[in-house]
């Protein structure tokens, strides 16, 4: 990665964890980082104000998984992008494919999700990716392309958005798109972003890979042209991979 953009590498610790070990995991995070990249851990929203109180000042941010479309109001079990800032996110995941496919969420939800988080000040990091029939299928690219124009906020940039591509026949499953792979979809989607956002957005704007990334494979993935980091499920709730990936970045 020679290029001016600082790599993300974010956990996404999805629906795990006790507030004692997470707590431990996340100083253990922090006491371990690296220079060379940005580290942010997701927790579940209820763990994310005690991880967040340990963090504090570690230069290791904080996002939440999920957030609602409305700023507040009558919508039971929902939290509002600016509930996270207020107890110490920087960024949200959204449109994550288990999200997409356990709730249903669609481009258009993921996009007003977007714009509440903007809103709020919070980073965006919006997922796209294709299913394994839409590969077999011939259909990755103008899957991805349709998941870019409908998930992203025409007031995105470089600075309120990141992307992470994700295929889904990756996540959880201990298979990963092939380098060559990963270079042809992250080059797509910067070509859509320079399209439709122009090159100043397209050449800042950060592009994650996602998808059974772990320390055996992170220097070959993060080393591919056009990956700007990585956003990592299974690996970040063990610090020491999470970190040994985060070290691979340099
Ligand atoms: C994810 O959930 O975003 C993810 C990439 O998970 P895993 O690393 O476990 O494949």
């Amino acid at each position: 990665m020679t290029t001016n953009r600082t790599p993300l590498i974010a956990g996404n610790w999805k629906m795990n964890g006790a507030e004692t070990e997470s707590v431990a995991l996340a100083r253990a995070v922090a006491e371990g980082a690296p220079g060379g990249c940005e580290l942010l851990v997701c927790p579940p929203a209820v763990l994310i104000p005690p991880v967040a109180a340990v963090l504090k000042g570690s230069g290791v941010a904080v996002g939440g998984q999920d957030c609602h479309f409305a700023e507040g109001g009558a919508h039971t079990g929902d939290i509002a992008a600016a509930m996270l800032a207020d107890v110490g996110c920087s960024h949200v995941i959204l449109g994550h494919s288990e999200r997409r496919a356990d709730h249903g969420e669609s481009d258009e939800l993921v996009r007003s999700k977007t714009e509440a988080a903007h809103a709020a000040g919070l980073v965006a990091i919006v997922c796209v990716g294709e299913t394994l029939a839409e590969r077999d299928g011939g259909e990755t690219l103008a899957r991805i392309s349709s998941q870019i124009e409908g998930s992203l906020p025409a007031a995105a940039t470089a600075e309120n958005t990141v992307i992470a591509y994700e295929p889904v026949w990756a996540i959880g499953t201990g298979r990963t798109a092939s380098p060559a792979d990963v270079e042809e979809v992250h080059t797509h989607i910067r070509g859509d972003i320079e399209r439709r956002f122009g090159a100043g957005v397209a050449g800042g704007i950060r592009i994650l890979y996602g998808g059974s990334m772990k320390p055996s494979n992170a220097v070959e993935l993060l080393a591919i042209n056009g990956v700007d980091g990585g956003l990592i499920g299974g690996a970040s709730l063990k610090a020491e991979e999470f970190l040994t990936i985060a070290r691979s970045c340099s």
